[in-house]
């Protein structure tokens, strides 16, 4: 895949979470593997569309005629606050017709949820086969916020790291590819976007008071998200730390990343079980 910028899917590779990761080696206004201004950007953002409709239409015509042997792919954003989980869904994913998408954001839990255990109300959501999911938040603020904010005994959110990874192997084995995406944003980032967010009549109601007292623990935050990318970054759902400053690069890097997966699912077109030229036939003679 050449562009002028020559980004590929090995560079949106180069933000995967390996052995030893260390988020403060990650800057989040760097853009690596990207070289080139915002036209070549576009370009390169642009330049897969065609090839990932056909894809995700071959993957839902398999859903439809093949259920038990197609996968699906889910798709997991975290971030702070205003890092651009919203945006990627709707930017990225945005393009595929709604009926092979299932895109949820996952908020504060309920009375109901909170009385279950923390997957009850993941499980779900999670992509039936020939679709692709798209989590706007997801468990892992189970392993955050609770981390955080002491939300949860210290026990219970070790035993969920474990409990996530069981999950995700298990989405695994029925065929779902994942990829898990952190919108890695700076505080002075973020600040901007917040004094944005209060000033704008248009996104003012996306603003919570509780994002300042979350902003209060950014420290503590990047060290929950240190610890549970680490520790959940698995060859079957990795985590891919995708520096988030700058959001159309972000974008683009979460573009190429499900290009990859959709690729090598090796999608063909359902097989079909009818001769066609006895249904042509049949077809013409219906016109008598
Ligand atoms: P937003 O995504 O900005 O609409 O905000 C959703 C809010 O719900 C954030 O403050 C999250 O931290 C919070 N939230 C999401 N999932 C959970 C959870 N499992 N436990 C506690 N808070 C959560
Ligand atoms: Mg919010």
């Amino acid at each position: 895949m050449e562009t002028m910028s020559d980004f590929s899917i090995k560079d949106a590779q180069r933000t995967r979470v390996g052995p030893g990761f260390t988020l403060s080696e990650v800057d989040p206004d760097s853009t690596p593997g990207f070289k080139g201004g915002n036209k070549d950007l576009d370009r390169a953002f642009r330049e897969p569309d065609e090839e990932l409709l056909t894809l995700q239409e071959k993957l839902w015509a398999n859903g439809r005629r093949n259920p038990e042997e197609i996968g699906s792919v889910l798709v997991v954003l975290q971030g702070m606050d205003t890092s651009g989980k919203g945006g990627v869904a709707r930017r990225v994913f945005g393009i595929f017709p709604p009926y092979g998408l299932k895109v949820y954001a996952f908020g504060k839990p309920t009375e109901e949820e909170l009385a279950h255990d923390f997957l009850w109300r993941i499980r779900p959501q999670a992509p039936e086969p020939g679709q692709i999911a798209v989590w706007d938040r997801s468990h892992y603020e189970d392993v955050l916020v609770h981390r955080v904010l002491g939300l949860s005994p210290a026990e219970e959110i070790e035993r969920r790291y474990g409990a996530i990874t069981d999950f995700e192997w298990e989405l695994s084995q029925r065929g779902t590819r994942i990829i898990k995406v952190m919108l890695h944003i700076s505080p002075e980032f973020q600040a901007k976007n917040l004094l944005d967010r209060i000033e704008n009549p248009e996104k003012v109601w996306k603003y919570q008071p509780g994002d300042i007292d979350d902003r209060r623990h950014w420290d503590d935050y990047q060290e929950a998200f240190e610890i549970a990318l680490t520790r959940t970054s698995t060859a079957y759902a990795p985590w891919y730390c995708v520096p988030g400053d700058d959001k159309d690069y972000a974008r683009l890097v979460v573009k190429y990343l499900l290009l990859n997966e959709l690729r090598s699912m090796n999608l063909e077109w359902p097989e079909i079980h009818f001769d066609p030229d006895m249904e042509k036939q049949r077809l013409f003679d219906s016109m008598k």
